[in-house]
């Protein structure tokens, strides 16, 4: 059983997993591509002068592979309890299990709502739908969690990224039973 499964790998659930699988939490990311960060060119994202949307999307993956995570290619198509965790379907046929769970979709909450997570109206341009989560990332479903625009955050690739790594966090932190940081030292 996976420690955390993230669906999508945008900024958001790209960054989630890194945080996830550099805390070493057994990580799965999934994600079938179709994100609109890739249309995207960036000369916003604090630490980088520009960066084009399909760089700044597959260095994310490379970071999070780096760090241990599994990224599988697939859409995923169903959550469903089961045990301790949850049964995460994907079209291929292939399932995975996971404790926890972090929804980093984008702009489609069609996922969320076959697993019974709670949505509402999006606050944010051209964003309609999406789902309601506390503070933390929480959803109405304990150990379902959402991050970036999914979550309903400014729709900005900093943000979301930002936010994913928030979520992750939180997670970890309570998969360990105290607060996590990860903080590395300036390399000689
Ligand atoms: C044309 C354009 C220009 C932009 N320019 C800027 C800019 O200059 N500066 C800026 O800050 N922001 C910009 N943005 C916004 C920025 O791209 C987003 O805010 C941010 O990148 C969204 O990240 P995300 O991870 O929330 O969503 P996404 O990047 O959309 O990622 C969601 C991922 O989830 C996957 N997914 C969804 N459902 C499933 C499923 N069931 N199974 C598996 N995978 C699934 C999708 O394929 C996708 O890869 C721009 C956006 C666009 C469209």
């Amino acid at each position: 059983m996976y420690d955390i499964a993230v669906i999508g790998a945008g900024p958001a659930g790209a960054s989630a997993a890194l945080f996830a699988a550099k805390a070493g939490k057994k990580t799965l990311l999934i994600d079938n591509d179709k994100g609109m960060t890739r249309r995207g060119w960036y000369e916003n994202y604090y630490g980088i002068s520009e960066i084009g949307g399909p760089d700044l999307v597959e260095t994310g993956h490379k970071q999070a592979v780096k760090f241990g995570a599994e990224l599988i290619a697939g859409q995923a198509i169903s959550i469903n309890k089961s045990g301790d965790g949850f049964a995460i379907e994907t079209d291929s046929g292939a399932a995975y299990e996971a404790k926890h769970v972090i929804l980093a979709t984008g702009v489609l909450t069609d996922l969320a709502v076959q697993a019974g997570v709670e949505t509402k109206d999006g606050t944010e341009p051209r964003i309609k739908t999406v789902v309601a989560v506390d503070a933390s990332g929480k959803t109405n479903i304990e150990s379902i969690w959402a991050a970036g625009t999914v979550a309903g955050v400014s729709v900005h690739a900093v943000i979301t990224a930002g936010d994913g790594a928030k979520v992750a966090i939180n997670v970890i932190s309570e998969l360990n039973g105290a607060r996590y940081v990860d903080h590395d030292v300036l390399k000689a």
